[in-house]
């Protein structure tokens, strides 16, 4: 199985438009979570091999930053185009190395995808103004440049889109990049690189070190005078850490960091679809996503209702290898991953939550977890304050608008928010209300390459995807003049 769909994987590191081995010969093992086997060895790069990378991305940047936008958008288009015509390719290695289901990896590539056709049309809109200053006189003359090499550095969860959702906004504002992928998935953007050659992109232009040594390797280009952007999707742990590591050498930084979402249903929702988004709030990638439906809180009246509804869905969902047909619910990534939901499922049962499906590990192979639903979760559980990162839904009730909002703004996450009412007025409301970057109303799904995703407090700083995403890649430049 593995063979077929791996064997034009490639395994090393992808600098300046060639296949390299690490300096050191090292490599690691890339794990399938369905089955626990070795899929693939992957190289990993040392810090030699990141400067390497970064040498390269110099190299390239001159020539990239000078093509015309219109040049840059037609290349990251037919790399959309490339994306698309092997999408099904590219969800099976997702699906392998993530453990999601195939359903889920199709909307991931998709999704992904979607980033490079979004900023071929954005590549051509790097607008600047003119303006007269109020005193002098003098005109104001504003244009945005490429900032320079950008280094990204991405999760496990979304292999393709969260790079994607990088590399189209960098490569659209005229800055070549440095990626490291995550350890646990890195097969993903090294099968995407030869579609991104095929498209045109230039050597050097977009290169990617796996590396088992993610904490020194991105170290070192952040002390790297030419690195000058860092884009981050991962925990707030790492991300505060990176923001460190930027102020040395006071590189711009994206962080797109964890969350901690609130799910609100109103008394006069409309249950059903608040039904239908709360699976995809919750169960979307199995609840392994920054956006997870991390905390239920429903109103009195309606508790009852919603959480027997959410249960018989839950319950319904097929769990499995990702790649087997009717299969909704893959494994989790990791040994780790599942320890920490099953840590967080028990402690919240300690303490009085009442297990309306699922609730218990299987035995076996996989780091399989089944769809689970608490109700009675009480205020001190630990899955209220954490990221469950699977797929289980903890439900508390609320009596009043104020006080859900007040419980909904309390923690240290402002990523997104959802809640279900059929009032609009309402819905605006406690939107303004809430303390988070975005909001779902009505909608249990916000991601959009179209949209500027992004987070308040801990969640993060900057936005990625609309216009504004370009934006974290470009440095704004006035010329003061008189003629
Ligand atoms: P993570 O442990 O922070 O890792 C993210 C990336 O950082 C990986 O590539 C990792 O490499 C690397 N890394 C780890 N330690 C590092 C260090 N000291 N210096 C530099 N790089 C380092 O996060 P994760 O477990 O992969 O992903 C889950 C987290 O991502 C969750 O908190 C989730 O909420 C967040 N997330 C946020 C968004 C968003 O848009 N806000 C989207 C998706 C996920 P290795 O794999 O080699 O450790």
């Amino acid at each position: 199985m593995y063979d077929n769909l791996l064997a034009n994987v490639p395994t090393d590191l992808w600098i300046g438009g060639q296949w390299k081995k690490a300096s050191d010969g090292a490599r690691f093992d890339v794990i399938d979570p369905a089955t626990e086997k070795v899929i693939a060895s992957v190289a990993s790069a040392t810090v030699d091999d990141a400067k390497a990378a970064v040498d390269a991305a110099q190299a390239a940047f001159p020539a990239w930053a000078a093509k015309k936008p219109r040049e840059r958008a037609e290349i990251l288009r037919k790399a959309y185009e490339i994306i698309m015509r092997d999408a099904e390719r590219f969800a099976k290695i997702i699906t392998v190395e993530n453990g999601k289901a195939l359903s889920d990896s199709r909307g991931e590539v998709a999704y992904a995808a979607e980033f490079f056709r979004w900023y071929a049309e954005e590549a051509v809109r790097n607008n600047g103004s003119v303006s007269m200053a109020p005193a002098s006189g003098a005109r104001i003359f504003v244009q945005h440049k490429p900032a320079g090499v950008a280094v990204l550095v991405t999760p496990w969860n979304f292999p393709a889109a969260m790079a994607t959702r990088k590399i189209g906004p960098a490569l659209a504002a005229g800055c070549p990049v440095v990626l490291k992928p995550a350890s646990d998935t890195p097969l993903t953007m090294l099968a995407l690189m030869p579609a991104l050659e095929e498209a045109g992109v230039p050597p050097g232009v977009v290169n990617v070190i796996p590396s088992r040594s993610s904490g020194k390797v991105v170290s070192a280009m952040l002390h790297d005078m030419r690195v000058r952007v860092v884009s981050f999707t991962g925990s707030t742990e790492v991300g505060r850490k990176l923001l460190h590591e930027a102020a040395d050498n006071i590189v711009k930084p994206a962080m797109e960091l964890g969350g901690n979402a609130p799910f609100l249903v109103f008394e006069d929702a409309d249950i059903d679809a608040a039904i239908d988004g709360a699976m995809v709030a919750k169960m979307r990638n199995m609840g392994e996503a920054c956006t997870a439906a991390n905390r239920f809180y429903v109103h009195e009246a309606v508790h009852d209702e919603f959480a027997r509804k959410l249960t018989a869905k839950m319950a319904g969902l097929k769990m499995g290898n990702g790649l087997d047909d009717g299969v909704m619910l893959g494994p989790l990534v990791n040994q780790e991953g599942r320890d920490k939901v099953i840590e967080l499922v028990e402690d919240a049962t300690s303490k009085g939550a009442k297990v309306l499906t699922g609730g218990k590990a299987p035995e076996g192979v996989g780091y399989f977890y089944p769809a689970t639903v608490l109700t009675n979760v009480s205020d001190d559980a630990k899955m209220l304050s954490e990221e469950i990162f699977g797929p289980v839904a903890s439900i508390q009730t609320f009596k009043s608008e104020d006080e859900v909002i007040k419980r909904a703004n309390d923690t240290e996450y402002g990523l997104v928010a959802y809640l279900y009412t059929k009032d609009i007025s309402r819905g605006l409301r406690v939107s303004e209300k809430l303390d988070f970057g975005m909001i779902g109303l009505n909608r249990g799904l916000v991601s959009d390459p179209a949209a500027p995703f992004g987070g308040t407090k801990q969640s993060g700083l900057g936005r990625e995807g609309a216009q504004e995403g370009m934006k974290e890649f470009l440095e704004t430049q006035y010329v003061s003049m008189t003629w």
